[in-house]
């Protein structure tokens, strides 16, 4: 088998690879691989842009970790917990699979590659700076070339895999790959020399705000059988809140530019009529690793379902566009989609509060063809403490764009992530976001407990909160997020919703189980309805709520399963086509 990397034109986009490189090497047998998924859509995101391309290069996924030759840890460094359980992940596989070479990658092995190269079974530690490079890194594994571990280079004319820091000529990028951090980092733009050790694994990252890579992929199908496609869409963060350490892990922030979304979103919705048994919703796409628009052209294989509800994430999607050139505003880029996409539904996954304006409102409020759906990150509604997060709004602020939201989609879903315990946080400060988010139309929370990350400043206060408090705030505020959401929930009973069946597992089903002889799924207001029978995924039904049913809401079907939600014209029923 013949690879070929192709040059990245530099020109036309602000997002742009390093200089160009070319390859060709001959390769005979590519490698079993599994990915394992951890963190936020955007490192699923990436999981699923690497997946393509090692199956692009003729790689075989796995079904799971103990029958791969290789496998991939995408991991999260969100909070100690997610650190915590990556290293118990490696440790699993490795005793499970010890054959197996293991490529840890992601957050964590952007903030601390050495913590991760000292576990057992970890061949390579490869930083979201060099994430890209992990197919050609795949392929070096699958050679076995000497390379990895031999003290000497290979000559730079070889046919055997060519080391990514190589080809990177002009890297100003204080590029480490090395075994053990009793050797020196080599210094910039030499030949990196791996070194044979039985401690340590190859280091392969740099600074990242030196990488104005995007890489991406549409999230569907796989294990999570996703029946909505999530798009990310912008990566990465210019904001320094006190606690996060997502910037200092994805670097500056960075879009992918509307040509390519609406590329992207094109093909997602373009399909045959129906999906054979057990397709993905979606058509595969590239791997969005360049603002290259030439690179997203068609090369597609067979058009299976096409989507009919796509979610877009970011880490900071309200930023979108303004890194382009020329820059194009969020609200500019949906009102594209809409315009020149069949989209019949789309979905904003999460979005800072400032960044939903009365326009942005007004936009969702004229069509049924974006999800009544906010999400908005709160963290906390005492000011001082909004203050010490270098959080930019107020309280008074957040509670303005809810209000707005609600006086113009009174069923709009409302959510919102909270911290418990951030550093000097009193008990009067807890009130203070207790009582806001009681009086607020709050559908939905998520409550997370501070946890302490290394680089970031609030890391180094004086005044941290004894965890045992941290828990019990966060406790009181998981329970007023249920007696929110069940309290929406039963607000909803006796009204009409047009829903979106899903896959039985998707979106980690904890009620899959409890509704044996339902089909899951979702309306526009993120609500979790099950529908009487065993339906396919991805259809419009119209629904009736009826009740409410532990934290999902039961629907009676108004209507025949349709794959249009432009409901005239449907053609009728379609179960007896879909076997
Ligand atoms: S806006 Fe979000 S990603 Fe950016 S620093 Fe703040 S919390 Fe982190």
């Amino acid at each position: 088998m013949v690879h070929l990397l192709f040059p990245v034109p530099s020109a036309n986009f602000v997002l742009n690879f390093p200089e160009p490189c070319f390859e060709v090497r001959v390769s005979n047998k590519m490698p079993t691989f599994y990915i394992q998924q951890f963190g936020c859509r955007a490192t699923q995101a990436d999981g699923a842009a690497l997946e393509r391309e090692l199956l692009d290069r003729g790689c075989t996924a796995a079904p799971n970790p103990t029958t791969a030759s290789i496998v991939v840890l995408n991991t999260c460094t969100v909070t100690a917990a997610a650190d915590a359980q990556a290293r118990d992940a490696i440790r699993k596989i490795h005793a499970q699979n010890p054959a197996a070479r293991l490529i840890v990658t992601g957050c964590y092995a952007q903030r601390a590659p050495e913590e991760l190269a000292s576990l057992p079974g970890v061949s390579w530690v490869v930083g979201n700076s060099h994430k890209p490079e992990i197919p050609q890194l795949v392929e070096m594994l699958s050679t076995n070339s000497p390379f990895e571990t031999s003290t000497n280079p290979p000559p730079s004319n070889s046919n055997n895999f060519f080391p990514a820091a190589a080809l990177h000529s002009d890297s100003t990028v204080p590029f480490h790959s090395f075994v053990g951090a009793r050797h020196a980092v080599p210094s910039l733009g030499s030949f990196p020399h791996p070194i044979e050790t039985t401690h340590l694994a190859n280091i392969l990252t740099g600074n990242i705000f030196d990488h104005p890579e995007f890489f991406s992929a549409p999230i569907q199908g796989g294990e999570s059988h996703h029946t909505r496609p999530i798009l990310k869409i912008q990566d990465g963060c210019n904001l320094r809140c006190s606690y996060c350490v997502i910037p200092f892990v994805r670097g500056k922030s960075r879009s992918l530019p509307p040509d390519a979304v609406i590329c992207e979103i094109q093909k997602l919705t373009a399909g045959n009529s129906f999906p054979p048994a057990n397709s993905r919703v979606g058509q595969p796409i590239l791997a969005v690793h360049s603002s290259n628009v030439a690179q997203l052209e068609p090369s597609i294989p067979a058009v299976y379902n096409p989507a009919r509800e796509i979610v877009l994430s970011g880490i900071n999607l309200g930023t979108y566009g303004r890194d382009l050139s020329p820059r194009i505003e969020f609200i500019d880029l949906i009102r594209r989609i809409l315009g020149e996409t069949p989209l019949e539904r789309l979905r904003i996954s999460s979005i800072e509060p400032l960044d939903v304006t009365k326009d942005l409102i007004d936009l969702f409020a004229s069509t049924d063809r974006i999800a009544q759906h906010f999400h908005m990150p709160l963290q906390s509604a005492s000011n001082r403490i909004l203050a010490a997060m270098h959080r930019w709004y107020r309280a008074e602020h957040y509670a303005r764009r809810v209000e707005l939201i609600h006086d113009r989609l009174p069923h709009a879903a409302i959510g919102a992530d909270v911290i418990a315990g951030f550093p000097g946080e009193t008990e009067s400060d807890h009130a203070a976001t207790v009582a806001f988010i009681e009086r607020l139309p709050f559908t939905y929370l998520h409550v997370f407990s501070y946890s302490s990350r290394p680089s970031t400043k609030a890391a180094t206060a004086a005044d941290q909160i004894p965890a045992p408090t941290i828990k019990r705030r966060a406790r009181e505020l998981r329970s007023l997020a249920e007696q929110k959401s069940a309290a929406f929930r039963y607000s909803q009973i006796g009204r009409t919703e047009r829903v979106l069946t899903l896959h039985g597992n998707d979106e980690n089903d904890s009620t899959a189980s409890a509704c044996a002889h339902t089909t899951p799924a979702l309306s526009s207001n993120y609500l979790r309805v099950q529908v009487p029978g065993i339906l396919p995924s991805n259809l419009w039904q119209d629904v009736v709520i009826t009740s409410e049913e532990g934290n999902y809401l039961v629907g009676e079907p108004t209507s025949t399963l349709c794959e249009s939600s432009e409901f005239g014209a449907c053609p009728g029923p379609v179960g007896a086509s879909l076997r």
